[in-house]
């Protein structure tokens, strides 16, 4: 069975396909959504998702988070004091994924289909295939993640051609792709984005508005305190939702702070972070050559498009309603659950052609004239641009510059600026000429480009015919399986928990958290029940064991 992942900044989710459709594969604590955070402890015991997250306001050295921003580059996070790239540590997120998907199917899981944002570039996404691979996954196939929000909402389905937008406002990444079903393909026509804005940065003003309401300093605050803000924060936006206003409270040194925002005084607060949002979605309609009203449907993912004062925000910008009957969290991982039914043939789903675009712009480097006889060299030609649509094949024709110019260097590069210098280097080609006066010698450049970021180079003499090639197979750095087994290795000191023992963590952890914001009467009161939780942990009675901690439970919800 080849499972579909949705590998996100914030959380992440494994999904299958069943007969009646696809379906979101539960985590060890029953939940559909397992946060995309890992904590190392200095035994070098491992912890993934929620008891990861809960880790962070009691051992925040130990944690790290967000880490999918930073794959594809040299980041390195440190955990415990032991070093960390982001793809292992995304490979420890799907190993977790993994094993919980076995246990629910009682299967081998071995294959997959990742999604990842339709903007990663070539480097990322390889980086993300090294983490599948790091965790026991041969990567079938990637694919963009609006790709995979259309797919699940069945898009792929219609018989007329659509055109949609998909608005994807995550925790921290916001991303609008525009897609075209046309002749049973779906196509991504253009996407655009801010990389750093997402439902982070809504808790982030409401953080703001307690601070000033309470004249505090965020500075002044600790680590844990910070933490503990953040969380009373994230809880009350995703209240303010339904709500007139809300309140926050917060424990802050020995007393406990509290402030109260309105809707509408939030949603003022909000206004610049709503501003950013029209950027993306206007340059990715202009990359798209189409306007707003060409659009025929908007589909919303990303757990931040829940929010009220978004909503409301676009409903005003796109005077239509959104498309909002599947889940926003789930529709990347059941699409890419449904890609893996269609890579394994099953006749319960149509294939469909799924394209995808290139995210940079492919080019060579040339001499321009930039006045009668006066020449610049260094300039960037671009030949596949940023956004076409992929597989895509384009020939630019470039003509001698010099009297008798023998040969011709194709330098073949990627990026966006105007200077070759600033662009990436991926490779060249020299290619010999027929000596003639400059201007009337040319050669033909071909670019290919395919879905498996193959880039095929093809030079051709105007004038005689004669064709060079060459295969650029982007920057490939797939680890060979002796590097794979051998980073494995390295990473085998980690000890993954047990699963069956994962609610008893969390619940102790949280347990711990609400010990040191409680204070006096409460805290002794939470100190006895967790002592007797742990007392009955000890005794390994599994009956002791529940009775205790549904009792701690309900103590605890009972706190907060
Ligand atoms: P994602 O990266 O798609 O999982 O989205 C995570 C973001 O969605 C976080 O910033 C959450 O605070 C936000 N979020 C989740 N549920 C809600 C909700 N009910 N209301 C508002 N924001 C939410």
């Amino acid at each position: 069975m080849i499972v579909g992942i949705d590998l996100g900044t914030t959380n992440s989710l494994i999904a299958y396909f069943t007969e009646e459709g696809p379906k979101i594969i539960p985590n060890r604590l029953g939940r559909p959504l397992t946060p995309s955070v890992v904590s190392v402890d200095e035994e070098g015991n491992v912890y993934v998702g929620e008891t990861a997250r809960e880790r962070m306001s009691l051992y925040p050295d130990t944690v790290a988070q967000t880490f999918k921003r930073s794959m594809g580059t040299d980041r390195v996070y440190t955990l415990s004091g032991r070093r960390y790239r982001p793809e292992e540590l995304s490979s420890l997120v799907l190993k977790s994924l993994k094993e919980d998907a076995e246990s629910y199917l009682g299967e081998e899981v071995t294959e997959a289909v990742i999604s990842v944002p339709a903007y990663f570039d070539d480097k990322r996404r390889k980086a993300t295939k090294r983490a599948g691979e790091l965790a026991g996954l041969k990567v079938e196939r990637m694919i963009s993640e609006p790709t995979a929000a259309a797919v699940a909402y069945g898009l792929y389905d219609k018989t007329r051609d659509t055109r949609f937008l998909v608005f994807d406002l995550g925790g921290g990444t916001f991303d609008v792709s525009i897609l075209e079903l046309y002749h049973n393909i779906l196509e991504v026509r253009a996407v655009a984005g801010d990389n750093y804005l997402g439902g982070e940065d809504f808790t982030g003003v409401l953080v703001k508005l307690f601070l000033q309401k309470c004249g505090l300093n965020l500075g002044h605050l600790t680590e844990k305190e910070q933490v503990r803000l953040y969380r009373q924060a994230e809880k009350a936006k995703c209240a303010v939702s339904g709500e007139d206003k809300v309140t926050i409270r917060c424990l802050i040194g020995e007393e406990e702070k509290e402030a109260v925002v309105g809707y509408r005084e939030y949603e003022a607060a909000c206004a610049d972070l709503l501003a950013k949002i029209r950027e993306p979605v206007k340059k990715s309609l202009s990359d798209a050559g189409l306007r707003l009203s060409d659009i025929d449907e908007i589909l919303l993912i990303g757990g931040a498009t829940r929010l009220s004062i978004v909503r409301d925000f676009l409903i005003r910008l796109f005077r239509k309603f959104p498309d909002t009957k599947m889940n926003p969290d789930e529709a990347v991982a059941l699409g890419a659950a449904i890609q893996g039914a269609m890579k394994e043939r099953n006749e319960m789903v149509k294939e469909v052609i799924l394209t995808d675009v290139c995210s940079f712009t492919l080019g060579t480097e040339v001499v321009v004239e930039y006045e009668e006889g006066k020449f610049e060299d260094g300039r960037f030609c671009p030949i596949i641009e940023r956004n076409t649509v992929i597989p895509a094949s384009h020939t630019e024709r470039l003509y001698t510059v010099r009297d008798n110019q023998d040969r011709v260097r194709v330098r073949v590069l990627q990026g966006e600026s105007r200077f070759a210098r600033n662009n990436l280097f991926l490779g060249e080609l020299d290619v010999e000429i027929p000596k003639a006066p400059k201007g009337e010698e040319a050669i033909d450049v071909t670019y290919t480009y395919d879905i498996n970021s193959l880039l095929e180079v093809e030079v051709k003499v105007v004038s005689t015919g004669k064709t060079q090639k060459m295969i650029i197979k982007g920057q490939d750095n797939t680890m060979t399986e002796e590097e794979i087994e051998k980073r494995m290795e390295e990473l085998s000191y980690l000890k993954v928990q047990p699963r069956d023992q994962e609610e008893n963590r969390l619940v102790l952890l949280r347990a711990e958290r609400m010990y040191e914001e409680a204070l006096g009467e409460r805290r002794k009161e939470l100190d006895r029940y967790i002592m007797r939780f742990e007392a009955a942990l000890k005794s390994g009675d599994h009956q002791r064991i529940e009775d205790a901690r549904q009792e701690l439970e309900e103590v605890l919800e009972e706190e907060e």
